[in-house]
């Protein structure tokens, strides 16, 4: 576990310093979903300070056992309005924000909980069919609405490409993504920031990073496989 965070983060540098960014830009989100609480605290020990978790209700038990580890958590997967409540108490940030309802009801949590949300958008870039997230047309009318709630803070984009067999094959949609940010930084609308970029995952992270990725959610490289 401590060798494959080392890795991993070495990894991470290796692609940064190709396209000449600097690894300390770059965060890594080790994915605990699934994974023993032993595990984890070996993951934190060897450097992890971003735990990911994809379900409201595991995290929040799992975040009770590891009170005392010096982390943020992130929820990486698709967020259900009914869990909102929850997750406003319990995460730093939420990857999964695609549809103006969740971003209301998000707003409407936060004030109850007296806190500022952050929250990135999640972009179906590749409009697979399966996958969470807003189409890329809908992204500046999301944004609208979102400028509008001041307790939701968008820092940024996320997204997930295909499962490919070679990591090249994730780059175009890593490309499409950053361009989407680029441009939603040029609408200039109160409140919203593109600087994260939340894309890049075990089978194709290093071409996340050379394609400007701030925050990579990487699970299997680091703990296994999942059962
Ligand atoms: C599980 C998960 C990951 C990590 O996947 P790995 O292939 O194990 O690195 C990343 N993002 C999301 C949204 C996930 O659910």
């Amino acid at each position: 576990m401590a060798d494959a965070y080392r890795k991993v983060a070495e990894q991470v540098a290796e692609a940064a310093l190709r396209v000449g960014r600097r690894p300390e830009e770059i965060k890594i989100v080790a994915v605990s979903k699934g994974v023993d609480d032993a595990r984890i605290r070996e993951a934190v020990t060897a450097g992890a300070r971003i735990l990911g978790e994809n379900r409201v209700q595991e995290a929040q038990a799992k975040m009770a056992r590891l009170a005392d580890l010096p982390v943020a958590w992130h929820l990486v997967g698709h967020l259900q309005t009914n869990k909102v409540k929850y997750a406003v108490k319990l995460f730093a940030c939420l990857h999964s924000l695609d549809s103006v309802r969740l971003a209301e009801e998000i707003q409407r949590r936060a004030e109850q909980a007296g806190r500022v949300m952050p929250a990135l958008v999640e972009v179906n870039v590749s409009g697979e069919a399966t996958k969470f997230g807003v189409p890329p047309r809908e992204l500046r009318p999301l944004l609208e609405a979102v400028a509008r709630l001041p307790l939701v803070k968008i820092e940024g984009l996320m997204t997930m490409a295909p499962v490919v067999s070679r990591s090249e094959e994730a780059r175009p949609y890593f490309q499409a993504l950053r361009r989407l940010a680029e441009e939603a930084a040029g609408w200039g609308l109160p409140g919203i920031s593109m600087r994260e970029l939340s894309m890049g995952m075990t089978q194709d992270f290093p071409v996340a990073v050379e394609e400007g990725a701030t925050l990579l959610r990487i699970g299997t490289a680091i703990f296994g496989a999942r059962a």
